[in-house]
């Protein structure tokens, strides 16, 4: 026998629980299947363990896609506002922590506790542990055959994620069925991620793990960041590089100040009369971390004091911390990507709805979407707005 459904929502996690929500507070008869022995577990590793769930500050600038305006419909019909809002009506404590990211002050097990007790009142049912071994189509129904047997649903959305962190159940499913209905999968890659050294800088760079400064890094289509890296055994890190990580391309380098807001050359030649006889090192410490400082005298191979520095050890030393050219070795991939840049193509995708223009009744919601957001927050408010619209309809 066959189970019928109106809606089937596969994957439990941010996108498909919203969407499952919505569905069913339509009064639509509907079933959240998911592989994982529990939902949200992304949800719930998030934010190191706090969940920054939106962002103040949402708009499509903060949004990559190979469609820029494909996100306005949804992200200003279900806003962070509308979020916000939900949250405070489960009294959940939440604070800003920085740059308009919204954390909760205790777990992400808040919002998942929230989401699941929103599914429970809207009607919404939720089976896990459930292997979907294929995906047919009556042209009318789809017909699901599961590990827990067959169902069938007028209304298919597709919310299986990205392909980072495989231990938390992700998987290629969605980008299959995509394909299985002729859309296209733009070339996926991970994204939100550290990057690991190449063998020459890991050599003189792996013994400064650990610090921390400030930096701007810029990226070679222009875009840049100035927020916290992070040095590693592996390679560069922190909020710095994790964001400029969807702007770069393998084989592509990136340029990095790491003293944003001064200029080594100017302020060399403005400081080695009053202050010539300062060893350079010392000099540096005044912005810089010690062994970064260290660093740097010895890389550009500069020594003694500022009065006594040539033109051409003053130009290597400030193209080192000025303008540091820094080639990745590569990233440290979907083990540790928050996301997963690209996806289901948007061209065939409503904008306004998510539903297929290849398939009346199927359609694809959150991260599985070619829609990547900066790191703060603006992925799960993807994944609400887009579970949202696509929940009014489906
Ligand atoms: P997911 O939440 O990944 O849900 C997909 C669901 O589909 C999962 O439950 C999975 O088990 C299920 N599934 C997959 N394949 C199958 C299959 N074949 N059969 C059945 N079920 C399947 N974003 C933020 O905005 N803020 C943060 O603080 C943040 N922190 C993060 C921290 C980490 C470590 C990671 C990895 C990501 C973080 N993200 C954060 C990104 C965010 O988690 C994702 O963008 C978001 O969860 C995407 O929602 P989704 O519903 O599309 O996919």
């Amino acid at each position: 026998t066959v189970q019928q459904w109106d809606v089937i929502v596969i994957g439990a996690g941010a996108a498909g629980l919203f969407c499952g929500i919505e569905s069913a507070r339509r009064g639509r008869r509907t079933l959240l299947l998911d592989h994982a022995n529990k939902p949200g577990k992304k949800i719930l590793m998030s934010g190191g363990g706090r969940c920054n769930f939106t962002n103040f500050d949402i708009t499509p600038e903060h949004y990559l896609s190979a469609n820029p305006h494909f996100v306005r419909s949804a992200l200003s019909r279900y806003t962070q506002w509308d979020f916000i809002a939900l949250v405070d009506r489960y009294a959940i404590p939440y604070h800003e922590k920085t740059l308009g990211q919204l954390f909760c002050d205790n777990s992400a097990k808040d919002i998942v506790t929230m989401l699941l007790a929103e599914l429970d009142d809207a009607g919404g049912q939720l089976q896990m542990q459930t292997d979907i071994l294929s995906v047919g189509d009556d042209g009318e129904q789809f017909v699901l055959s599961t590990t827990e047997g067959d169902l069938s649903c007028a209304s298919l959305v597709v919310a299986t994620g990205g392909l980072s962190i495989p231990t938390m159940g992700a998987s290629d499913f969605g980008y299959r069925l995509a394909r299985q209905y002729g859309h296209e999968v733009r070339d996926l890659r991970a994204s939100l991620v550290p990057f690991t050294w190449n063998t020459q800088d890991k050599t003189s760079w792996s013994a400064l793990s650990g610090i921390s400064a400030p930096v701007t890094v810029s990226a070679e289509n222009g875009q840049a960041f100035t927020l916290d890296c992070l040095i590693t055994h592996r390679g560069l890190s922190g909020p710095a590089m994790l964001q400029i990580s969807n702007y770069w391309q393998p084989g592509q380098s990136l340029m990095i100040d790491w003293l944003p807001g001064v200029d080594i050359s100017a302020q060399l030649a403005a400081d080695r009369h009053q202050q010539g006889r300062k060893t350079v090192k010392g000099w540096l410490t005044q912005w810089l971390p010690q062994r970064l400082a260290e660093h740097f005298v010895e890389q550009s191979q500069v020594q003694g004091a500022l009065a006594d520095l040539t033109r051409e050890q003053s130009l290597r030393l400030s193209s080192m911390i000025n303008h540091w050219p820094f080639r990745p070795g590569g990233t440290e991939g979907y083990r540790t990507a928050e996301v997963t840049l690209a996806g289901v193509d948007t061209q065939a995708i409503s904008s306004k709805t998510m539903m297929s223009s290849k398939r009346q009744g199927l359609y694809f919601v959150g991260e599985v979407l070619d829609v990547t957001g900066w790191l703060g927050g603006y992925n799960f408010q993807w994944a609400w707005s887009s579970g949202w619209a696509a929940g009014q309809v489906c």
